[in-house]
């Protein structure tokens, strides 16, 4: 008799953006006239640079050829693409990764939920909280987690990293000792970036626990304090203790176009097992490369004329984010993030719930945003919003927030 892996039973409902979705969709029929802007979408508006759709083009009209065409890619990503991504994002930073430590595949999301895989079932697993949901769930769907305890928020067996404005939303080392230490910086949801020395405290902590640090990079371009670590490898050590996700989708637009990597140095082993070895068998196993076309329009993304154009547009966005952050303080709001990341995270105003603040948002203003406490039990009374949406429709939000009282 077939059973179901109970461990999706205890699945908790993804009900943040459904609920968004639905209450947004129950105030434009009551208000068929309102004109909502959306500033709660993780999503990008902008369309692909020149650059990337030249490239696509190219390799589209090289499908059409015997010659030329590309069936089934190399399971760890084409040399082009991988020789690219060493020489730009790590040896021009001074980073020593080779591009056979780079693992090709369709998207951060992918990578971040599937790694898990190669660990133990009994590995002890922290989280940031607020989290991207990802890292708690895949380790839900692995037995990893325990029971939910609806009280707490929380399940059982995980160890929640508080982040808080009392640490700069950047946790403390965890008091139970974890196997694996799931970090985000810059960061989703609060949009704050991690300094060189906490991230090394982790590192250290990590070498000394015999820890492995899963360390999602995916807003990295965004960026733009230069003292602030782009990759975990510019810490000392941290080829021996961690892996690194990366993605084209937030520095390059490719969210509907699926491309990212992950990095396992060779130097990373435990208990002498190599993870590089481990997660190429994975990977060849389970993934059968990303699409050729898709990998050209990635190696475009290095071409000068593609990282001046894709540079162009992570400068849009955080122009917009600036803006936002700015005209939210002006209006007396405490706001963080919005920096180094396309994500501000503000203090709802007078103790409010995240949801509360946004019924008053979408009533008030007509704007709609995430409340903090759908990314976890330190997330209530904070409310997400991003710099996706265009710049006037970001100055719009800021105009109506001043001219309403909402504090
Ligand atoms: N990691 C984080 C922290 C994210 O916020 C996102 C997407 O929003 C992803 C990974 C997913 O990236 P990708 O589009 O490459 O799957």
């Amino acid at each position: 008799m077939a059973t179901v892996n109970e461990n999706y039973l205890s699945l908790q409902g993804s009900y943040l953006f459904s609920t968004i979705a639905k209450k947004v969709r129950e105030y434009e029929e009551t208000h068929p006239d309102a004109n909502i802007i959306r500033l709660g979408i993780g999503d990008v508006t902008k369309p692909l640079v020149p650059a990337v759709i030249d490239a696509l083009h190219k390799a589209v009209d090289e499908m059409s050829s015997a010659l030329t065409f590309h069936g089934y890619a190399p399971d760890l990503g084409y040399d082009f693409l991988r020789s690219k991504i060493a020489e730009n994002d790590f040896k021009a930073r001074g980073i020593d990764i080779s591009s056979d430590e780079i693992f090709v595949s369709d998207g951060a999301k992918s990578d971040t939920s599937n790694i898990q895989e190669i660990f133990a079932a009994d590995s002890k697993v922290a989280v940031c909280d607020p989290v991207y949901p990802v890292y708690v769930d895949s380790n839900v769907m692995a037995g990893r987690a325990g029971e939910f305890d609806s009280d707490l928020m929380a399940y059982k067996r995980l160890i929640y990293m508080p982040c808080t404005k009392e640490n700069d939303f950047v946790p403390e080392l965890p008091k139970e000792t974890p196997d694996l230490i799931y970090l985000c910086f810059p960061n989703n949801p609060t949009g704050m970036a991690i300094t060189k020395e906490r991230l090394q405290g982790f590192v250290d902590y990590a070498l000394k626990h015999n820890a492995v640090i899963l360390y999602d990079s995916a807003y990295e371009a965004y960026i733009s304090d230069p003292s602030l670590p782009h990759s975990i490898y510019e810490c000392a050590g941290a080829k021996e203790c961690a892996i690194e996700f990366r993605s084209f989708s937030k520095n390059a637009g490719f969210t509907g176009l699926r491309l990212g990597f992950t990095v396992v140095p060779k130097d990373l082993k435990l208990s002498g097992t190599s993870l590089h070895s481990l997660w190429a068998r994975r990977h060849g196993t389970k993934f059968n490369g990303a699409p050729y076309i898709v990998q050209r329009a990635g190696e475009a993304v290095y071409s000068p004329e593609g990282k001046e154009q894709v540079k162009k547009q992570v400068l849009d966005y955080l122009k917009n984010a600036s803006f936002l952050k700015a005209g939210l303080e002006k209006a007396g709001f405490t706001v963080f993030g919005g920096e180094n990341s396309p994500y501000i995270w503000l203090k709802t105003p007078n103790d409010m719930t995240s949801w509360d603040f946004f019924d008053l948002l979408l009533s008030k203003v007509n704007i709609v945003g995430t409340p903090g406490s759908g990314f976890g039990r330190s997330g209530e009374g904070y409310f997400r919003l991003t710099a996706f949406n265009t710049f006037e429709n970001s100055a719009l939000a800021i105009e109506r927030i001043k001219a309403a009282s909402l504090l």
